[in-house]
């Protein structure tokens, strides 16, 4: 079967609202926002992140991020519980306490997350009012933000969305005419270093990242920036960047050869940049991607896919396998459905292609077991029962550590899913 060609600009979305989506509201099986502290706190490298939370977040945070401690963490929690709600004043004297006592013991520290959790102590705190006292108290040496990394607000992705926003809201005024480009989504620092790279062949710049490495940095943000937004879970943020008078690119994520293609076309067109000269600086990159996925299609092609609401990767990963490696996605869930933020990806994806919001887990183990996938992307508490009844897996959260984005990474992101086919092909022999 023959690889689609790269398109030469990305397709006319539609109206948003076009694509029908199954909607379902029951019991959810995925982890909390505070999850995401795992990869934010190693990409933004003089970042602190305090949980305001119970003996459960620290639990939480501690043995998923315990095998990655090698020298002292960048993260801990704060144990707010116990408490009767009179205690609140103390709750806000306990917090500068043990903020205060951070700072000295880490002087290292230049930007400071306060993240709120699920407890009902913790909610009543206003993080948000005790961010901005401590940081007037301790500027200019450390800034101090909020967000909330609540399992009931949020899901593991979406806590990165609620750090990402709570920094674009107090990025510096850019004036109207300084033009840039910011990139939001966290991304691994060898996947920033190649995107830096293509966008300086092609002219494009300046070129920031949110989030940057560097805490220091905060890039300008105002009505001259355009930003292409390189994760699916980030709604939230461009939201608040839009609110600044910044504009979105529309584009599919840089997933796959052709993703990674109408990705950066979208950069470029909006920065006027030659089509001919955008096909000399991305052909060589993007025949490599093309070819390294074609040894993967021989082993994907025709395999069927089903996806649990997990990561909010679930529908750009779809629309990559189906387009770039011939996979059937059977059920394509997501925990939320931003129709705008995901139109480009929607426009793409295949027209019968069934797409679920909002979980009902028992119902989608249900449509799952029945119709009998080759492989399933699903969390960590579903893999084992779903591999206990014959079913094979991949862990989503694996494609959240993983980088996966861009040409270099296509057929990384491909080998994903061919090596548990694989493995599983080898026990049965
Ligand atoms: S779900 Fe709530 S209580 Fe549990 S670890 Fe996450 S934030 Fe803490």
């Amino acid at each position: 079967m023959n690889v689609p060609a790269p398109l030469a600009c990305a397709p006319d979305p539609g109206p948003p609202a076009a694509r029908p989506a199954g909607r379902e509201r029951g019991q959810r099986q995925v982890f909390c926002g505070l999850t995401s502290i795992i990869w934010l706190h190693r990409k933004i490298q003089d970042a602190f992140f305090l949980v305001i939370g119970s003996r459960t977040c620290a639990h939480l945070i501690q043995s998923a991020a315990g095998v990655m401690i090698f020298a002292e963490p960048r993260f801990a929690t704060a144990i707010i519980e116990d408490r009767d709600l009179a205690g609140l004043a103390d709750a806000q004297q306990e917090l500068d306490r043990v903020v205060t006592q951070l700072l000295e013991r880490r002087p290292d520290i230049r930007l400071l997350f306060l993240v709120g959790s699920c407890p009902s102590e913790v909610i009543k705190l206003d993080l948000a009012r005790a961010a901005a006292r401590l940081s007037q108290h301790h500027f200019p040496r450390v800034r101090i933000l909020s967000y909330s990394g609540s399992g009931i607000e949020t899901t593991f992705t979406e806590g990165e969305d609620a750090c990402l926003a709570a920094l674009a809201a107090c990025l510096p005024d850019a004036a109207a005419h300084e033009r840039s480009l910011l990139v939001v989504g966290a991304l691994a620092d060898v996947v920033e270093d190649q995107l830096r790279r293509l966008f300086d062949e092609l002219g494009i710049g300046p070129v920031n990242f949110l989030p940057s490495r560097d805490a220091g940095h905060l890039p300008a943000a105002g009505a001259g920036t355009m930003f292409l937004a390189a994760q699916p879970y980030t709604a939230e943020v461009s939201r608040v960047l839009r609110d600044r008078g910044a504009r979105q690119l529309a584009a599919p994520f840089p997933l796959g050869a052709e993703g990674t293609t109408l990705w950066l076309q979208a950069a470029a067109n909006a920065f006027g940049i030659d089509p001919l000269h955008f096909e000399r600086v991305t052909a060589a990159a993007r025949a490599r991607a093309t070819g390294a996925l074609q040894a993967q299609r021989e082993l994907l092609e025709g395999k069927r896919i089903f996806f649990f609401p997990d990561s909010h990767l679930e529908i750009p990963l779809a629309r990559m396998l189906a387009r770039e490696l011939h996979m059937i996605p059977t059920e394509v869930g997501t925990p939320l459905l931003h129709r705008q933020h995901l139109a480009a990806e929607l426009a793409l994806l295949p027209p019968h292609t069934a797409v679920t919001e909002g979980q009902h887990v028992e119902q989608q183990l249900e449509r799952c077991r029945a119709s009998r996938p080759d492989i399933t992307v699903c969390g960590l508490g579903l893999a084992n029962p779903l591999e206990a009844a014959g079913l094979t897996t991949k862990w989503s959260i694996e494609l959240v550590f993983t980088p996966i984005q861009g040409y270099e990474q296509a057929a990384d992101l491909a080998a994903l899913f061919s090596r548990p086919l694989d493995r599983r092909t080898r026990l049965r022999c």
